[in-house]
């Protein structure tokens, strides 16, 4: 006959009903109390690690004090994007860039640009703050980036650092050289 056991699937189906917003209260409840696992951006910022990449930016010469980038287009010619111009300004001790300019929003983070330089002058920063809804914003110039260079904490790694993690131990450099030069041991007889 319809209608037989409608009244105990009512009661069991609000009792499951009562159960799981119980749980979900106790959640709730439980985390009321827990420790927050996200922070206040931007009033309170977290630590980065030493090679986060982030924003690029220009350096200046930490002995001089000059300008780093020598203008030679390294940068530019191994950006996969093509994001980077330069323009070189020659000088009589030196050269310089005449024009630097990043178009950020394209940049890949990728590196490669930081890993070629040979003056440490394009490096990256521990930092990403650079949010905006124009992207013309993100068309830095040298003036800008090297203001950025000035603004955020650098990240570890620079052109020469990661050179040097990549080439072979000394040992091994000697031995090439002594193998190149036809120095070879003899067998043993
Ligand atoms: S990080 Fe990569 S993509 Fe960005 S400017 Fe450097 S080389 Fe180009
Ligand atoms: S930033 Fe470095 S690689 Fe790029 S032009 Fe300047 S000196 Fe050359």
């Amino acid at each position: 006959m319809a209608g037989n056991g409608g009244a105990p699937a009512f009661w069991r189906e609000t009792g499951q009903l009562i159960g799981a917003i119980g749980r979900a209260m106790g959640v709730t409840l439980r985390n009321l109390f827990r420790k927050p696992v996200t922070v206040h951006y931007p009033d309170v910022q977290r630590q980065y690690p030493d090679r986060f990449r982030g924003i690029l930016a220009l350096a200046y010469d930490k002995e001089t004090g000059e300008e780093a980038c020598i203008g030679c287009r390294l940068c530019e010619y191994v950006c996969p994007p093509q994001v980077i111009k330069v323009e070189m300004l020659k000088g009589q001790k030196r050269n310089y860039a005449k024009t630097f300019t990043l178009e950020l929003y394209a940049c890949e983070f990728c590196e490669l640009c930081v890993q070629v330089c040979p003056t440490d002058a394009i490096i990256m920063m521990k930092s990403f703050d650079l949010a905006t809804a124009d992207r013309r914003e993100l068309l830095l110039d040298k003036d800008r980036l090297h203001a950025l260079g000035l603004t955020f904490e650098p990240s570890w790694a620079t052109g020469n650092r990661l050179r040097d993690m990549q080439a072979p131990p000394r040992p091994a450099r000697a031995e090439a050289r002594g193998e190149a030069k036809g120095e070879a041991k003899e067998p043993a007889e």
